[in-house]
């Protein structure tokens, strides 16, 4: 149906959980002219709240300027990624991030279509970039009519998938413990979306190649990035799929919101997507690293999480970032740093399991023990 900003609402209708019960996603439509288009999804953890704050405050904005005439391209937005996620609860508890009756996590094994990609689509590539990319989506979009899965979670997947595939440009909008705001990116779109790191006012920006485990942003590039290295033809990598990390889970607050969407829309009018008030103004590249140059923290212990550093600290490797407090032991376990960089992502909940991971720094250079394809924790 339409209103009168000339949006859309569709309902996918996602296969039963159990008879009697019914669960659909609900993606919003703007279509304001032939330039770009941008697909934005929030939550698709479920556990993290800010992203659906900001859809809700983002809809709002995308009304008004739909209403107002200055589109000019298309906007998606989907302003609840996974209703299964949102309604899990086990004692009072809401659990997202892992489907629990699997175990599997809602950002990972997102659908690998490039053999039959490939497959189809190397007859018909030629020596004009625009005309192959076009070609790509359309064998990318005839693949995805047919045979979807029918087990729910495989089946929100596909649907997440698909609602992206036609799209120039994906946000999947996040968050993490306690955090500053952070960005993860392919390290071939760097520095394209440097302007969105410079919109959102991100502390960090994570690059890589392949992290591992077929996440949602880099499953929206591997089409292009899979038919371009099988062929000699030029592929452009036709989609710029970022994770928009919104800070920590508990910063869920209005003024964050809106300051959020004021980004994001600023990043649109750089990109074509809606009409500009004035030129865009000229940013120094934020800060960016290589996500082999991030260290994961682990507790070394179990115990009780102490922090000692505060996030945003440069801190150098070996520092003690906090410590682990064992019920019944004096010396408490320092947790150190293994690199020095920027201590931007650190763990809320204050009892934690050996071996649990608590915190990042993002440092300058890559280490050993961090491999492409192995880069994403569950
Ligand atoms: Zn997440």
């Amino acid at each position: 149906m339409a209103d009168a900003a000339g949006k859309h609402i569709d309902t996918i209708a996602l296969p039963a959980l159990a008879p009697g019960m019914r669960w659909q996603l609900e993606p919003r439509r703007w279509r304001g002219g032939d330039g770009p288009h941008v697909h934005i999804q929030a939550a698709v953890h479920a556990d993290e709240i800010p992203p659906l704050l900001l859809a809700h405050v983002l809809e709002q904005r995308f009304d008004a300027l739909a209403a107002a005439g200055r589109l000019r391209g298309t906007i998606s937005l989907l302003p609840f990624a996974n209703p299964l996620g949102l309604a899990q609860f086990v004692g009072g508890n809401h659990h997202g991030r892992f489907e629990l009756d699997s175990g599997d996590n809602f950002n990972r094994g997102y659908p690998d279509l490039s053999a039959a990609l490939i497959e189809r689509v190397l007859p018909r590539l030629g020596d004009d970039p625009a005309r192959n990319l076009a070609q790509v989506r359309n064998v990318l979009t005839a693949l995805l009519q047919y045979r979807p899965p029918g087990e729910p979670l495989a089946r929100l997947k596909w649907e997440l998938f698909r609602l992206a595939a036609d799209a120039d440009i994906v946000l999947d909008l996040h968050c993490d413990y306690e955090a500053l705001p952070h960005l993860y990116a392919h390290a071939r779109q760097w520095p394209a979306v440097a302007d969105l790191a410079h919109e959102l006012g991100m502390a960090i920006t994570l690059l890589a190649d392949d992290s591992g485990g077929a996440a949602f942003d880099e499953s929206c590039i591997r089409p292009f990035e899979a038919v371009a290295a099988a062929t000699e033809h030029p592929v452009p990598l036709g989609c710029e799929a970022v994770t928009v990390e919104l800070r920590g889970e508990r910063d869920v607050d209005r003024s964050l919101a809106a300051q959020d969407a004021d980004g994001i829309v600023r990043f649109l009018q750089r990109r074509g997507v809606v009409e500009a008030d004035n030129a865009a103004e000229d940013f120094d590249v934020p800060r960016a690293t290589r996500l082999e140059a991030v260290d994961i923290l682990q507790a070394p212990a179990s115990g009780v999480l102490v922090w000692d550093r505060a996030l945003g600290e440069e801190v150098r490797a070996g520092d003690a970032l906090g410590h682990i407090v064992v019920p019944g032991q004096a010396d408490e376990l320092p947790i150190l740093a293994r690199t020095s960089g920027l201590f931007f992502v650190r763990r809320g909940h204050r009892w934690v399991r050996r071996g649990h991971h608590i915190g990042k720094v993002g440092g300058l250079d890559a280490l050993p023990w961090r491999q492409s394809g192995a880069l994403m924790y569950d």
